[in-house]
């Protein structure tokens, strides 16, 4: 009779474990149904084969030493193999000697971080379409950056290309707040970060600029995608939504740290920088701008990183007015 019983209840729960497995069955194929709507929409996935699939996929890992890119320094782009998306350029790539292809930083945000199921490393993923490349290291020493992004060859394709795919801008025109505000509105802008430029003190806080001993001005680091903007059109942004005749002040903010500059990175930078001056100055715009070599950049406070988003409010300082 026992046996009778316990037989009846095995069946129950083979029958109850049956239905949730096939629950969890039917979730998940709805769940891969919907991925793969989402990919067909929103963006291409190559094919792959079965050894990329085994990496990118499954997140494999491929043999040291044996992917293309492992020791290879030509000039050009990383994009992921999977989507396309740019990852890294070769500006970021670096021998590390540990038989995987090395970079100490990303295209901004084109590359995700997430806690690895092994419980101690950090895994690396296409912020697009999720594919696995590989993990990243930091405190090594290998470079300035002191970060190893260790990549499978595999998970890229690499395109070789002469031309800056992505450049760098600094402007100071007053509170820095307001500046970045602007620069994340327009179109072709990846990142923006706010920080110290121009003066002479290492590392300085935000305290120490506002004293207006440091010769630091409040300035504004703008990575943009030259496919889709380029200096010239940042630049005009840059007089467009300030005064740029006004002599170390913007409005209420007065001092040396709010004056209008621009830091040129480049001889090209330097001539459209100088070219718009010249075009205000015969509009009669008494421009006080300054344009003067990029030396070096500090990112300031997180507190003053995307001051506006955070707070959900609109400048005080930095209005837009035309003036081309
Ligand atoms: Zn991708």
């Amino acid at each position: 009779m026992f046996t009778g019983i316990i037989s009846q209840n095995i069946k129950r729960l083979m029958k109850l474990l049956y239905i949730i497995l096939l629950t969890w069955l039917v979730s998940c194929s709805a769940k891969t149904q919907d991925l793969q709507t989402i990919s067909s929409d929103t963006m291409k996935l190559r094919t792959l084969t079965e050894f990329e699939s085994y990496v990118i996929r499954d997140k494999g890992t491929e043999r040291p030493f044996t992917g293309e890119y492992t020791d290879m320094f030509d000039e050009g782009v990383y994009a992921c193999k999977q989507c396309g998306t740019h990852l890294y350029t070769s500006n970021h790539k670096f021998h590390s000697g540990c038989g995987w292809p090395a970079f100490d930083d990303e295209i901004p945000g084109a590359v995700t971080r997430i806690p690895d199921v092994d419980g101690s490393r950090i895994e690396i993923i296409c912020s697009t379409c999720k594919g696995h490349l590989g993990h990243v290291f930091t405190g090594e020493g290998f470079t300035q950056k002191n970060v190893r992004h260790c990549v499978n060859s595999v998970s890229l394709e690499f395109i070789p290309t002469t031309e800056k795919l992505y450049d760098t801008a600094y402007f100071a025109n007053g509170c820095f707040w307001g500046t970045q505000y602007w620069f994340n509105k327009t179109e072709g802008v990846i990142k923006t970060t706010v920080g110290y430029s121009g003066g002479n003190i290492e590392n300085p806080t935000y305290e120490q600029v506002c004293s207006g001993n440091t010769g630091h001005a409040e300035c504004i680091e703008v990575i943009y995608d030259t496919s889709k903007t380029d200096f010239k059109t940042l630049a005009k942004l840059f007089f467009n939504t300030h005064d740029p005749t006004q002599i170390n002040r913007q409005g209420p903010d007065i001092g040396e740290q709010y004056r209008s500059e621009i830091f040129y990175t480049s001889a090209k930078q330097k001539q459209i920088a100088d070219e718009l001056f010249v075009e205000l100055y015969k509009k009669g715009i008494d421009v006080a701008t300054e344009i003067t070599p990029f030396a070096k950049f500090y990112p300031a406070e997180e507190y003053h990183q995307q001051y506006y988003e955070k707070k959900q409010g609109i400048p005080y300082c930095h209005v837009f007015r035309e003036k081309f």
